[in-house]
């Protein structure tokens, strides 16, 4: 049997590792861009929220500028019962007409303003639907990753025991070389190719390949240290 054959079961077991352990990093990333895609939907019905608030407040507007006109006329009419001369009377009732123009004008902004009233309801209704609409998918989603997440943390979870099992076939001081090499090089353990190292293919002095194919003790490479193996 090949000596590096245990480091290499737990090399596959490190390997399944770290692409499950990167997932697990990748899906709150893959969450938070999921909720992202709501934005521009979120901003329309922001700004139709806004459209529809600036048209209530021009309607609520004229309507006060109305009200605002007729208590006037009323208190003009009052006034004009303490009047004693025509001159002062015929003076009123100008300033009366006067006002009631003023009204008209208003009215007009009114009915300008309730009718532009009615559209922007109808965009704030359809941007929420769109906003519910794309809720609903990226819902889903959310709900796909969480559940991807659940999966990937069991199966982190099974290959940490694997991995626990594998290290127990592994000579101690075959594993402690490993250890300190896994932290600088992935992968630790590569074939030689040809005469060269396969991680970084730096072409070995012939007594590298000779002392593998010996297959007595663990072999680095002379660059990169890592070990080496005839597949
Ligand atoms: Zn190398």
């Amino acid at each position: 049997m090949n000596i590096v054959q245990p480091l290499l079961a737990l090399q596959e077991i490190d390997a399944r590792l770290r692409v499950l352990q990167q997932e697990a990093r990748d899906i709150p990333l893959r969450k938070s861009q999921e909720q992202g895609r709501l934005r521009g939907a979120q901003e329309a019905l922001a700004q139709a929220q806004a459209g529809l608030k600036t048209a209530q407040v021009r309607v609520n507007d004229a309507e006060g500028e109305v009200k605002d006109r007729r208590e006037k006329i009323n208190k003009l009419r009052q006034q004009q019962l303490t009047l004693k001369t025509n001159k002062e009377f015929a003076a009123i009732n100008l300033e009366i007409a006067t006002i009631e123009g003023q009204i008209d004008a208003s009215e007009a902004r009114q009915v300008a303003a309730m009718d532009a009233l009615v559209p922007a309801q109808a965009r704030v209704k359809e941007a929420e639907g769109l906003l519910q609409e794309q809720q609903s998918v990226v819902d889903g989603y959310l709900k796909e990753l969480d559940a991807r997440l659940a999966t990937v943390q069991q199966e982190i979870q099974q290959a940490e025991t694997d991995r626990v099992a594998a290290a127990k076939n592994v000579a101690p001081t075959f594993l402690t070389h490993y250890t300190r090499l896994v932290v600088r090089r992935w992968p630790p353990v590569v074939p030689l190719e040809g005469q060269a190292c396969g991680g970084c293919h730096l072409t070995q002095p012939p007594s590298v390949p000779h002392s593998v194919r010996h297959n007595s003790s663990l072999v680095a490479c002379q660059s990169c240290g890592r070990i080496l193996y005839i597949p």
